[in-house]
């Protein structure tokens, strides 16, 4: 895809996204776009950043932290300021120290021995990172807590303080891949749902984010309440 197509593509988004927000009447820049880079080259990113976009998700620790080791490098000899990282795909717990020496939030956190390693690893490094929770509404893959149960029962464990390094700052999921407007409606109801539990029974976390919406239903997820959407067909066309 060219260059020129990139920054089109971000600026069509954009237009949708603020169209979405109007429409449910939702503030203006309520959404953020994060604009996933995956199977895309470092030019690819760099194009986007041009056009101003500054948040990415990838889904896969080893991509993203070359990918990103090499940008970091480039905008920091140019003066620049760095775009955000959202690690997005399922991380395997051998993989944790990797993501954190780029990522600034893990979206895919889906059971408590992920925490535990999140958190030595933030420990032993003296930094804080943040996390989603990321639960299964009905995607084909399993990918997420299984129910809200079991993300209630990791949310009692950060207000016990068992993870002082770790900011559970929302919730992430995945619609399934479907034509019918109510299922996927429901898949994103529910992650606002569980929101609502969190929140009602630990007040105290700061668990505010809704990451959901993606190429072929983020205006849906945004009249159903999404707060980030993560994007890659429509920007950066198929794998490059
Ligand atoms: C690829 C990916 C997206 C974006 O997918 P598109 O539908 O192509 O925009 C969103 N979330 C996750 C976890 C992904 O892996």
């Amino acid at each position: 895809m060219s260059d020129q197509s990139i920054s089109e593509n971000l600026a069509s988004v954009m237009a949708q996204i603020h169209e979405a927000e109007k429409k449910s009447g939702r503030a203006e820049n309520s959404v953020r776009l994060c604009a996933v880079s995956k199977f895309h080259p470092l030019e690819s990113v760099v194009q986007a950043v041009n056009a101003g976009q500054m948040l990415f998700g990838e889904n896969r620790v080893q991509e993203a932290c070359e990918k990103f080791s090499g940008l970091n490098e480039m905008l920091s000899a140019e003066g620049k300021r760095l775009p955000e990282l959202h690690i997005i795909g399922s991380l395997q717990s051998n993989k944790v120290r990797k993501a954190l020496g780029y990522a600034s939030c893990i979206q895919s956190v889906d059971r408590e021995s992920l925490l535990v390693e999140i958190e030595s690893q933030c420990a032993k490094l003296g930094r804080t990172v943040q996390v989603y929770f990321e639960l299964h509404t009905g995607e084909e893959s399993k990918a997420g807590y299984p129910c809200v149960d079991e993300v209630l029962k990791s949310a009692e464990n950060f207000s016990r303080g068992a993870y002082p390094h770790v900011v559970p700052a929302g919730l992430m999921t995945m619609a399934p891949f479907v034509d019918d407007e109510k299922t996927i409606r429901k898949s994103f109801e529910s992650l606002r749902m569980c929101r609502e539990r969190v929140n009602s029974e630990f007040p105290d976390l700061p668990v505010k984010e809704l990451s959901m919406g993606m190429s072929g239903d983020f205006r849906m997820a945004i009249e159903e309440g999404s707060t980030m959407v993560r994007i890659f067909t429509v920007i950066f066309g198929h794998r490059s």
